[in-house]
């Protein structure tokens, strides 16, 4: 179904510069920002390299899975999403830490376990103020 055809609710997706969901089908990813100068991973894009002061940043994509570093559940999430929320942040093991929502539904949200895998998807992290639905990433754990 063509999206524009719901003139009611849109999607919108947040993030394109850090956030890729490929128009061919394949799985999305992250993009991290590599110091050309000491090599250090950074996510999201800084201005400057907080380690050596370097402003020569490049795009690299990010792999697709990490390992939950810690969380927390919401049971109040953002405007359109349903309670319990986990939230968390996840490793990488290119050196950068992203904390974002865990795709989990609320009677598993128990089998969270830090240092679980987890993979980026795409999905809903609420509405904006419109009404439309806010699509980034979330995390899901690899079965
Ligand atoms: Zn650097």
């Amino acid at each position: 179904m063509d999206k524009n055809q719901n003139n009611e609710q849109q999607q919108i997706v947040f993030h394109p510069d850090f956030f890729v969901v490929p128009d061919n089908g394949e799985k999305p990813y992250l993009i991290g920002f590599s110091c050309k100068k000491c090599g250090k991973m950074w996510f999201p894009k800084l201005p400057i390299c907080p380690d050596c002061w370097s402003d020569e940043l490049e795009k690299k994509p990010l792999g697709r899975t990490g390992k939950l570093y810690t969380y927390t559940v919401m049971n109040v999430p953002q405007p359109g999403l349903k309670a319990p929320l986990a939230v968390g942040y996840i490793d990488f093991p290119e050196g950068v830490r992203v904390g974002a929502q865990i795709d989990m539904p609320p009677e598993k949200i128990g089998e969270i376990k830090i240092g679980m895998e987890l993979e980026v998807v795409a999905g809903v992290v609420r509405q904006d103020s419109n009404g439309n639905k806010v699509i980034s990433y979330r995390f899901i754990p690899v079965c």
